[in-house]
């Protein structure tokens, strides 16, 4: 089973990984106004989530999600001289 976590205080709520979900894993708490993992165990990994999420509060164990460069301002900081 993949382990995930989704840290609520990263969470906007934007509900974009609701609506991604192949699996229907999340649910949104209209209270809190965030995402909330409710069923964990029928998570495929296709990280779609993970590469949506906003706020980068989405993870899953032994899957990191490979965004490209541009997507990523610390590495394109890094490399920022190069281009
Ligand atoms: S995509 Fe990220 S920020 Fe948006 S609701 Fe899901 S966990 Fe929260
Ligand atoms: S990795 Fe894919 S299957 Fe798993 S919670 Fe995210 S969108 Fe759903």
């Amino acid at each position: 089973m993949v382990r995930m976590t989704l840290h609520e205080r990263a969470c906007r709520g934007c509900e974009m990984c609701v609506d991604i979900c192949p699996t229907q894993v999340f649910s949104y708490d209209r209270e809190r106004r965030i995402a909330v993992i409710d069923h964990e165990e029928d998570c495929i990994a296709c990280l779609s989530c993970s590469y949506l999420c906003p706020s980068g509060a989405l993870q899953h164990d032994d899957y990191p999600v490979v965004k490209n460069f541009y997507r990523d301002l610390e590495f394109t900081r890094k490399i920022e001289k190069f281009l």
